[in-house]
This record gives C-alpha cells, structure tokens and sequence, in this order.
C-alpha cells in the first residue's frame, strides 16, 4: 500500500506532529494529486482537538487541498496526469439520494464523506485530509482550478470560499440588497469579497476595530466595530441577509435586530457550545428567519472557482511551514490571521526527506 506523509493529532490535546499513513492505490475512477498546499480552516482546529463530539484519531485535517494529478485511473475521464486541481471537505456521498441528484452532495441524506474525519470505505478506518503529500479522490468530488488561480491563494476556496458562496447565491446576494457578514476570519473575508463582487450592498461586523481598514480594503462599503452599540443601533432593521461565520458562541439576537422585515440570518461558524436564547417574539414581528448552511455542492463550488478565476478573487493569505501548524493555530484563535494561514506542503516532503 502507498504511503504519504502526514501531519496529525494523536488525541484531543497533543500537538499536530509528522506521521506516515496510507493512501489508496487510484482505482479506476480514482485520481492521485500531489499537493501543492492546504488552507488551514478552524474547522481543522475544531476537529484535532475534539472540540466536536467524534473526532477519530490519528487526526489528519485539511480540506482546502490544492495540487497536481499525479496518477489517473484506467475510467477517468475529467482529469489528466498534470491537471491543476482542488478538493474540498468531501471525497464522496451517496450519489443516489434526493440532495446528492439535485447536486447538493453537502446535504447528502446518507451523510456526506467528509475529507477527514469520516468513514473510508477503501482502507477501513477513518479519511485522512490535506496536511499530507498526498490524497485519492474519486474524479467527481474534484474541482478545477483555472490556470490564473495560483495554487497558494486559491486553497481557502475550497472551503472558505465555497462556504460562504453557497448562502450568498441560495439567498440571492446582488444588486439592491444589504448584506451583513460577521466576523472577519477565513470564512468572513471570503464573505465580504463574494458579495461585493455579486454586486450587494456589504457591511463588515467585526469585534477587532484594528481589522476595519481592511475590511474596507477587502471590499466592504461599511464597517461596523459590534460591540459599539451605537454603531450596532445605526444598522437596525436594514439587512435583507447577514452570514454569521464566528468561530465561538455570541450573542446572536444583537444581529436578529438588524435585519428588516423577512431577513434572514444564516448561521455558517460552528461553535463547539450552545448558542445563548433567541427572542422569538421579535422574530414573529417581522417575520424573520434565521438559518444554517454548510460548504456546497461539486457543481456549485466550480462555479465558485470559475467566478473567482474571472473576478480575479482569491483569498489573502500567510503561507507557513508544515511544521508551524501548531503556532497557526493558536494565532488562529487569537484572531491574529490576515486572513487565512495557507500550508507550503514542500516543506513537509522537505522534512521526510531530512527524517
Ligand atoms: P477564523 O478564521 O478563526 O475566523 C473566525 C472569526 O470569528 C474571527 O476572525 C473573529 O472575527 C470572530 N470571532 C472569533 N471569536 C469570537 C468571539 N468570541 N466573539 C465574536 N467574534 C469572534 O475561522 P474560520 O475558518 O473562518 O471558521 C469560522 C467558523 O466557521 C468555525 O466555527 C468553523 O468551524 C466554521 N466553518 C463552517 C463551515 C460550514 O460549512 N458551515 C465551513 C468552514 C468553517 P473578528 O475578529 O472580525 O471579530
Ligand atoms: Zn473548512
Ligand atoms: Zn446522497
């Protein structure tokens, strides 16, 4: 069986560190990539360290993956050796449910395969993600990446982008609505440059007054710094749509106040504890809505990429050694990334080769 390096977490509070696992032979619709780099998402940090309920070690993450094809099964059709290509946070799904035909494979009724973390039919065990040299994927959970993408700044698309993408265009972000995103990490920068591109009016939500100006950079027309309730009441009952990516638990009436009559909040962070009670009384009066969603599906997220590689959007990012993964994290949660941490996997394939 072929063997990839990789970076994981042994249990919930030991630090990520190298480890050899096994990748699969491609089978006959299977397409090998090297990776080139994988963004760092907070739902990596979440799952290594058992902030969710399940996590399966050894724990691989990574789910922003970009590289090369390296190998092709004998039936694949879509890709060739060389191909410049991306997955992200699924390697499979049912294929046959209502969800998976309608090509919202995210919301597969069998359950998604998550890149990491999920059963892996193949080898048995669980899937191992991105902080490796290498993956196999199935050819139709692989994305294409437009010769213009470079790789680097194109990983965090693959969740980052596609996450927010996914609500922008399903609660029709563009021309006369307001749109409010908060929380200006991974996930929010993606938010603020998407909708300003699909042609919506944008207000940033920030809790670090010192992110604002780039916020404006990125492409927000306004900023609002939330703990300011001034600032905070000057928005009230205006927003046709606020996407909500915080990593951890807030309250989310402050936001339920702002948006006018049939808003709707959408809930993309994922905090590993319960969210404080919604006044339910305000949401009758007028007529609100406050719902989730997750990533989006492989039709979906190339028509991401394809957006993004005519609008010339990519994600800022700070590219980092595999071996400072452990400090990306804790500056991760310190808020101290501008805006995603983007691994440079040759400097993992370095490390084997000096082992
Ligand atoms: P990130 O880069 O760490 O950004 C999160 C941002 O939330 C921070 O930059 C900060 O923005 C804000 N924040 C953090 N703690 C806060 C607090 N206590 N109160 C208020 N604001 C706070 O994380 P990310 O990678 O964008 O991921 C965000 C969340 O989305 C995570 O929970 C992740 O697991 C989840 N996620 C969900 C999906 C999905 O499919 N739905 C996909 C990917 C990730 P400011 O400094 O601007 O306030
Ligand atoms: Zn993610
Ligand atoms: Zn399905």
């Amino acid at each position: 069986m072929p063997h990839a390096l990789a970076y994981g977490a042994q249990s919930a509070t030991t630090p990520l560190a190298r480890l050899t696992i096994e990748r699969r032979e491609p089978g006959p619709h299977d397409v090998r990539i090297d990776i080139v780099n994988c963004g760092v998402c907070h739902s990596d940090l979440h799952t290594a360290r058992g902030e969710w309920a399940g996590t399966k070690y050894p724990s691989v993450p990574g789910h922003e993956i970009v590289g090369l094809v390296s190998a092709v099964g004998a039936q694949v059709s879509k890709f060739k050796v060389g191909d410049r290509v991306g997955v992200g946070c699924m390697v499979d799904s049912c294929r046959e449910c209502e969800s998976c035909r309608e090509g919202l494979e995210q919301y597969c009724e069998k359950g998604n395969i998550g890149t990491y973390n999920a059963p892996d039919k193949h080898l048995g065990g669980h899937t191992f993600g991105g902080y490796s040299t290498q993956i196999v994927v199935d050819e139709n959970y692989v994305l294409r990446l437009a010769d213009n993408l470079p790789f680097d700044a194109a990983a965090p698309l693959l969740c980052a982008g596609i996450t927010l993408w996914s609500p922008l265009r399903h609660w029709q972000a563009g021309p006369g609505k307001k749109v409010g995103v908060v929380g200006l990490g991974g996930l929010g920068h993606m938010g603020v440059k998407l909708a300003r591109a699909l042609g919506a009016r944008v207000v940033m939500f920030t809790t670090s007054p010192g992110k604002a100006a780039d916020a404006e950079r990125l492409g927000a027309h306004e900023v609002v710094v939330s703990t300011d309730k001034a600032q905070m009441a000057a928005h009230r009952r205006s927003f046709d749509l606020i996407v909500n990516t915080v990593s951890a638990t807030h309250e989310l009436d402050d936001y339920m106040a702002l948006l006018k009559r049939d808003g709707t909040q959408v809930l993309l962070g994922v905090p590993p504890t319960p969210y404080p009670p919604i006044n339910v009384g305000r949401m009758i009066g007028t007529r609100l809505a406050i719902a989730a969603s997750t990533i989006g599906g492989i039709e979906e997220t190339q028509e991401m990429l394809d957006f993004c590689a005519e609008h010339g959007i990519v994600s800022d990012i700070e590219v980092i050694p595999m071996a400072k993964i452990n400090e990306a994290y804790e500056r991760m949660l310190k808020g101290d990334v501008k805006y995603r941490f983007v691994i440079d996997m040759a400097t993992l394939k370095a490390e084997g080769a000096a082992a």
